[in-house]
């Protein structure tokens, strides 16, 4: 990683606070479900921005075939490059070795000055966890942090999961029906030679196709007949 990563600027004015929010996920691939989550974050916090930061090698998959990086960031990029109050980082990409958030919030809070609050935002059954992240309890001295469910999930037990442990975190939680569209369904449906459209963006799609991810170029029906390139 170089010295001085690139990042968006916030926090000129210091008579006011900049509200940034870090979207953490693998987006292996994003989806739709990671954009209107990101959207209604940004909507109901009032965020000035939010930075969609695959991660780099996540903590709880090593080992797991996780794509490469470099694909995740393009589609992550692809994805969000319509909407002006989001952009894609590189920042835990172009760290070496395992990435762990509190790393990513060091660095995010050592870089900007003290108007700007942060904001993690990702899904609430990585959140669940968050007591077993590395150094938990910094990281609750640092950030905010946004739990993104799918409709049925039991908040309360989450709340209470959380607030049972004596590390003072700063949850909110946030339904988002999208998030019913998965990554782990679009590999697999990609996989089967199954349409995903409507699930991503049409620029993921075509790089998913292009770059034969999650063996989209090779899928055979069990006749051995090669499936068409349905989309
Ligand atoms: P995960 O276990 O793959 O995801 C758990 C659930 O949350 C899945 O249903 C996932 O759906 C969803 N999800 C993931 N990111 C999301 C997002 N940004 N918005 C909405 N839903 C999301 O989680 P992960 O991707 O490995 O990790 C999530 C974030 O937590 C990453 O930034 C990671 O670095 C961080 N984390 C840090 C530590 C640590 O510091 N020790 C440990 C674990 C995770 P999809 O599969 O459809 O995305």
């Amino acid at each position: 990683m170089s010295a001085e990563p690139h990042l968006p600027e916030l926090g000129a004015d210091p008579s006011r606070e900049y509200r940034l929010g870090i979207m953490g996920g693998t987006f292996d691939p994003i989806h739709y479900g990671h954009l209107v989550t990101a959207e209604q974050a940004r909507e109901a916090l009032a965020l000035d921005l939010v930075l969609f930061m695959p991660a780099g090698v996540p903590a709880f998959k090593q080992g797991a075939g996780v794509t490469d990086a470099e694909d995740r960031y393009a589609m992550t990029l692809l994805a969000t490059a319509a909407n002006p109050a989001f952009d894609a980082s590189r920042f835990e990409i172009d760290r070496e070795g395992v990435t762990y958030t509190i790393d990513t919030l060091r660095a995010l809070r050592a870089h900007y000055p003290d108007n700007v609050r942060l904001f993690f935002i990702t899904g609430a059954d990585a959140i669940l966890d968050l007591l077993t992240w590395h150094d938990a309890a910094s990281m609750a001295e640092l950030a905010t942090f946004i739990a993104a469910t799918r409709p049925g999930y039991d908040i309360e037990q989450a709340r209470a999961r959380v607030s049972a442990s004596n590390v003072p975190f700063d949850v909110r939680y946030i339904e988002i029906p999208a998030l019913a569209i998965s990554s782990t369904n679009i590999r697999e449906r990609v996989s089967a030679g199954k349409s995903a459209r409507y699930l991503t963006s049409e620029s993921v799609i075509g790089y998913i196709r292009k770059n034969g991810l999650y063996n989209s170029r090779i899928v055979e029906r069990v006749d051995g007949a090669a499936s068409p390139d349905r989309r």
